[in-house]
Parts: structure tokens; sequence; C-alpha cells
């Protein structure tokens, strides 16, 4: 629904999801810095549990973390010392630095994606349309000019200048620590190292939210495989998943933006997903997004990048994209295909032999694919695609599970022992493991208004009958039907209730 932007944004601040830091107390505090409030962190831990439940136990990645400041010497084997930039142009009369293609893309109003187009390009697009300056309107530019993107910082009180960075993904501490991991852990490849963690881009112009911040979070996995052998149990993994569609944007379908469903068969006959490795983990992606994440697959899509998009270290590369009506396509997952782009950089950098043993005693140097979630720009669509409102109330209609607040207790009334009762049960349900919420304040229409605004899938209610037959009212968040159940037995409820796709009414006693 158009216009939701504005309104979640509106609702994430007053309701203490997310926002932007520092800036209520200090004026011109840098913009790209989030806060993320009580309700927020919760929804945020809970995207993390999910994805640990999906994808990180089952697959038997080994989750590590590693520091977020690395050594300079880390980015100049990796790449990012030379590679890692925006280009950006800057007006000589106000002096304002732009992002080149986002400026562009924003005065000429394109949808398309400039990312490919070389500097000379660029430079014709702005004289030809005469490209102003957003803040002053001048259209006497400099010429473009190479922005790193990494903070980076002096270590130690003898350095006089930076010697380490703040890491701009979590890869690099993955791919330092993978030969000792695979000691310690007794590795066999295909062997998944994993992080959650902060990574920090110092980007020129931070914008929409969570989408584009210098600070923000991402869940990697790491797999490194053997590259003569790459499919060594994955073959088999496939197996189930050889007739599940995947959807694709190929870069020869730029212009007419056609998606095509490619099987996991097809794209593996055809040569596209290129092993059944990379097919099983775009399919695994993609189930992940729209089975447990609850997004419709009609909003889903890889999008192939080219030659110019693709990053530095990627032979092939896809963004698994989510569609908003207020955002377009925007990338949540980074799949790329690294090759031995890393370690071979380490090795040469570094001068140690990064190779480890397979079973049969030979030495290998793996190569690596990683799928990398944003896990703010995950939190940010969650809440974009499940507000809801009608004349009577706004609502978040997110997936039960993801609810930062699971259960709310209310006394109808503030008196005949209906606070006590709800506070007993209340009580209960903490001990159960719920996260809840118990609130006497206001008529019972707006404590619920309340609770639908933030997503809260359920509310208890204690009323006059309660205090006679022990039953109380539980009223469903998207349906607002309630229903009447006896007290024991409530929490067994709650959690079939949050755990499966079932109505409020398959609850009744
Ligand atoms: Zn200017």
């Amino acid at each position: 629904m158009k216009g939701t932007y504005e309104k979640v944004v509106e609702l994430a601040n007053r309701r203490g999801f997310f926002w932007p830091s520092a800036r209520d107390v200090y004026v011109g505090a840098p913009a790209g810095f989030f806060v993320y409030g009580p309700l927020g962190l919760r929804m945020k831990n809970k995207i993390v549990s999910l994805w640990r439940r999906e994808i990180v136990l089952p697959e038997g990645v080994h989750e590590i973390e590693t520091p977020n400041i690395l050594p300079i010497k880390v980015f100049e084997a990796s790449g990012h010392l030379e590679h890692f930039f925006d280009k950006l142009i800057e007006c000589k009369r106000c002096h304002s630095r732009f992002r080149v293609d986002k400026l562009i893309e924003e005065s000429l109003g394109l949808k398309e994606n400039l990312e490919g187009l070389s500097d000379d390009e660029l430079m014709r697009i702005i004289r030809e349309n005469n490209v102003r300056c957003p803040n002053c309107g001048s259209t006497d530019w400099t010429g473009i000019k190479k922005f790193n993107l990494m903070f980076t910082v002096a270590v130690g009180a003898e350095a006089s200048e930076p010697n380490a960075a703040l890491r701009p993904e979590t890869t690099q501490g993955s791919v330092v620590e993978f030969r000792k991991s695979f000691i310690v852990m007794r590795g066999r490849l295909p062997f998944i190292l994993g992080q959650v963690g902060k990574v920090f881009r110092n980007e020129i112009s931070p914008r929409r939210a969570l989408i584009r911040m210098r600070e923000f979070q991402q869940l990697e996995i790491h797999v490194f495989f053997d590259p003569n052998n790459p499919n060594r149990i994955y073959r088999e993994k496939l197996e189930p998943y050889l007739n599940y569609k995947i959807r694709f944007l190929r870069k020869e379908d730029r212009k007419t933006g056609e998606i095509i469903e490619m099987t996991a068969k097809e794209g593996l006959e055809s040569g596209y997903t290129i092993n059944p490795l990379i097919t099983y983990w775009l399919v695994i992606y993609q189930k992940f997004f729209n089975e447990a994440l609850k997004i419709p697959l009609e909003r889903i899509r890889y999008r192939e990048l080219i030659e110019g998009e693709k990053a530095h270290y990627a032979l092939a590369h896809w963004d698994l994209e989510v569609y908003t009506e207020d955002l377009g396509w925007t990338e949540l997952v980074n799949n790329t295909y690294r090759t031995d782009y890393d370690l071979s950089g380490h090795v040469k950098v570094s001068g140690n032999d990064l190779r480890i043993s397979d079973a049969e005693g030979k030495k290998i140097l793996p190569h690596l694919y990683e799928p990398s979630i944003g896990l703010d720009r995950v939190l940010f669509h969650e809440l974009m695609l499940s507000y809801r409102e009608d004349e009577k109330r706004a609502w978040l209609e997110l997936p039960r599970y993801l609810a930062p607040i699971e259960v709310a207790v209310f006394p109808l009334m503030k008196k005949d022992g209906m606070p006590e009762k709800a506070r007993q049960i209340y009580k209960g349900l903490i001990k159960e493991g719920f996260i809840a919420f118990y609130d006497e304040s206001g008529t019972i229409g707006r404590r619920y208004r309340r609770m639908d605004e933030i997503g809260t899938p359920v509310c208890v209610t204690v009323d006059h009958q309660t205090l006679k037959d022990d039953t109380v009212t539980i009223r469903d968040r998207d349906t607002m039907n309630q229903i009447r159940v006896k007290v024991i037995g409530l929490p067994e409820k709650i959690r079939r209730f949050l755990r499966e796709d079932i109505s409020i009414e398959e609850l009744q006693d």
C-alpha cells in the first residue's frame, strides 16, 4: 500500500521500534545511525532466532563471533581498500557532495539502477540533463571521485595513523578464522561458518530509515567448499527441491522486468545456477523469506547483477529483493559466489598457507559461497508488509511469532477483583515464557487498539464471568474475533496460536 513507508516510520518512532540516534539531544548528529527501542529490539532478536532455527541449526552452521575492528591488512587482502568505494561528485558552488548514481536517479526520477555505468557515461548524463545541485541549484560540478566507504581507526597509543578499520562485512572475520575454525571443529568440506554482527559503511548519503545505514547488522553464512568436489552431500540435499521454482530477474530480462520461474532442476541443467550447492542455497533462502518470514512469493525475486554492479569479489551474484509499493524492489540478501578470492588474497598478503587438508590428505584452498542478510532491512520490510488500517484502527499483521509482545492481559474493569485475577494470569504467562504485557488503563477498546498497533497477536480479557467460572475471552488481532476459554490450558492454546496458522476459533474448548 502506497504511503505505508511514512506511516511505519512514524509508528516505529512513536511506539519504540526504532528512531534516529542522538538527534533528539544533539542537533546535527550524523544520519544513518539508529536506536532500537524495546519493541524493535525484541522483534530483531526474534528474526535472528528464526534464522538460527531455520538455517543455522538444521544446516550445521558453526556460528562464531569475530571483532568489529580488524587490521587494515585484512582489507588490503580482501580488496576493500582498493575496490570498496562509491562514486562521489561535488558541487563547486556550495561544496555539497553526492553519490553520483543516486543524484542522477533522484534528479531525473529514474527507476533503474545506474551502478553499472562508467564515470564517462555518468558525467554525460549529468551534462545532457543539466542535473542541478539539490542544495543550491548550481550545475557546476567537479569530476567524479572515489570515496572509500570504510571507517578507519588508529588502534593503540603509538598509532599515528589508521592501522585498522571497522569491518564493512562480517565475511573477512570468517575467512581469516576459517582454517583455525576448521581444525578446532574437526571440519570437513563443505564447512559452514555463520556470523551475526554489526558492520559499518561510511555511506555518502544514508537514507530511507533502516534501508541505507552507516552501522547495520548482517546475518551471514559462509559456505566453504572444495571447488573440485562442490557437491558432496548437496546433490542429495537438493533432491527434494528439484521441482521448487526459484524466481529470477535474469540480466537479459532487465529491460522488460520479466521475472521467470525456474525450477531448481532447470537452473542446474541450463548451468544458470552453477552447481547443486549454490542452487540449494538459492532455494533455501527463497523458502526462508517466503515460508518463515511470510513474504508472498510474488514480492520476492533474485536479481542477477551485471558487470559493474557485482561486488569486486563475485563470480556470480544475485540480490534477493523484496517488493513494496513505496520502495520498489529492495535488496535484502546479497548472494555471492566469491570463489577463493578472499582466501587467496589473505595468503598473498599474510604469506601464510591457509589451505586445509581434505579427508584424503589433499591440500585445498576452498571456494566460498555467501548469502548475507541485511537484518535491519528485513525488520523494516516485515513492518511495511504487515501494516494495515481501516476506518477504525491501524494494526500490524506480523507473523505471530515475530510480534514483540506476544500476549496482553486486561481486566475489563478496575474493580470487583478483576485486576487481581488478570495480574495472576499475566504472571502465569510470564512464567510460561511468554512475552506478556499487562494493562488496566483506559477503555478496553483503546487497550485493544494499542496492542493491535504494535502487532500483539492475542489479548486475554478478565471480566465478570471469569470470577464465576474461571474462563476468559481471547481476541484475535487480525479478525478481532473473540472466544471464551478456560483459564486452565490457556498457555498451551496461546503457544499453538503463535506457532501455527490457525484461527482463534480453533482454540475453542
Ligand atoms: Zn550546491
